[in-house]
């Protein structure tokens, strides 16, 4: 018998299975190559972030055994007192010199970026302008700053510049963050815009490049290199988890800044530092991007056929330019029936609802990789439209 102060939990578990937003984990037994093994299942790979294929190189593996033999297993300090090894110093300069900023903070995750980088910047006498779907990572870091947070519309500086005009003026100073890619739409923000807004009130800029990254500018430098911004955004959020194949996040941008957050983040000053491993394989994989575009030229491809296939088949796939490809399905128990089917076929690709999305604009998400080749693109689109005509999403 469940103790009566936690029968709420029940309650709540019941509703989510009612509505199919019951998240069901998968477990996982291989890389997440092309193919992967899934529930003890050999699947195609149509859903983790491994968009360049890096998560399996031998290149950051050999790394990352490397930096073990040297370095040990963990650093056993925060960064501040005694946790900053040189490689943590080399990814960071190797970051720097890769996005042409003028300095990076390593930070554990994607996610910790956002917090180490917002709260330092504003704090109860100001305020920040947030895209209305920005990540919940740079919601969460904004809301640890007790600035007020106002929100804008998707993608749109005149909005923006509206809400600038009539709040600003109340405040101490302002900052304007966007995530760069939308993570489940896959469109951009107009950055150079946003820029313009940003300049002509003087507010701080920060675009969250998560999953421009390794995807979006001259070999995957990411969204301030693709609109030829550099210099002008303040701080850009990243991370080693996507297309980089690894783990770990990065505030890069101007040097007064980033040696500020060296005194003033916390996740930088009360949590541990990244595993020698970790930061290796990360090396290894700026190294690798810095050296050669070839892989970002095949991740383009592969998204260019496989979104127009999915079009020519009858999906409705969004407003993405970017390798992430909803198909759009509305319902969230529809979406889930899709991904099950789907995996029954052999293929991984998982379905997304609230409050990941917008309620009523459940999708499947496929993440398209250079991993992939033509034949397993062709036998992922078979699938789709297999599973597409029974569950009559298409004709
Ligand atoms: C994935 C993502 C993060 C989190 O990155 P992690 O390294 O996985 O913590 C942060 N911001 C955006 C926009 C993301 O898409």
């Amino acid at each position: 018998m469940t103790e009566q102060k936690l029968v709420w939990i029940e309650e709540e578990v019941k509703a989510l299975k009612e509505s199919g937003l019951f998240i069901n984990l998968r477990t996982i037994d291989s890389p997440p190559g092309a193919w992967m093994t899934v529930d003890g299942k050999r699947v195609l790979n149509l859903c983790t972030n491994n968009y360049l294929g890096l998560a399996d190189d031998a290149r950051l593996k050999d790394a990352a055994k490397a930096a073990i033999d040297r370095f040990g297993a963990g650093p056993t300090a925060v960064r501040s007192i005694a946790g900053t090894l040189s490689l943590h110093k080399e990814l960071e300069r190797a970051m720097a010199e890769f996005k042409r900023v003028e300095d990076a903070l390593y930070v554990q995750a994607g996610f910790v970026a956002n917090q180490a980088a917002i709260p330092p910047l504003v704090g109860k006498e100001d305020v920040i302008f947030s895209d209305r779907l920005n990540h919940a990572s740079i919601i969460d870091g904004a809301r640890l700053s007790r600035a007020k947070i106002i929100v804008y519309e998707h993608c749109d500086p005149a909005d923006l510049e509206a809400k600038v005009k009539e709040n600003l003026p109340q405040y101490r100073r302002g900052l304007v963050v966007t995530d760069g890619v939308f993570s489940m739409d896959g469109d951009v923000a107009p950055l150079d815009k946003i820029y313009a807004v940003a300049e002509k009130y003087g507010l701080i800029t920060m675009v969250d490049d998560a999953h421009g990254e390794g995807v979006l500018g001259h070999g995957g430098r990411g969204i301030v290199d693709h609109f030829g911004l550099h210099g002008k955004f303040d701080v850009e959020i990243g991370t080693f988890s996507k297309a980089f194949g690894v783990v770990g996040g990065i505030v890069a941008g101007k040097k007064l800044i980033v040696d500020f957050l060296r005194q003033k983040a916390r996740p930088f000053l009360f949590s541990s530092a990244v595993t020698p491993a970790d930061t290796a394989a990360c090396l290894a994989a700026v190294q690798m991007l810095t050296a050669s575009t070839d892989l970002v030229e095949q991740l383009w491809e592969n998204t260019k056929y496989f979104k127009g296939q999915m079009k020519g088949l009858g999906f409705d796939v969004g407003n993405s330019v970017t390798p992430i490809t909803p198909v759009m399905l509305g319902d969230a128990k529809l979406a889930q029936a899709f991904s099950r089917q789907l995996f029954e076929e052999g293929v991984f690709a998982m379905a997304i609802g609230f409050p990941t999305v917008p309620q009523g604009l459940a999708r499947i998400r496929v993440m398209v990789s250079a991993a992939l080749s033509k034949d397993d693109m062709n036998f992922g689109l078979e699938k789709f439209a297999k599973v597409g005509k029974a569950l009559n999403v298409i004709a």
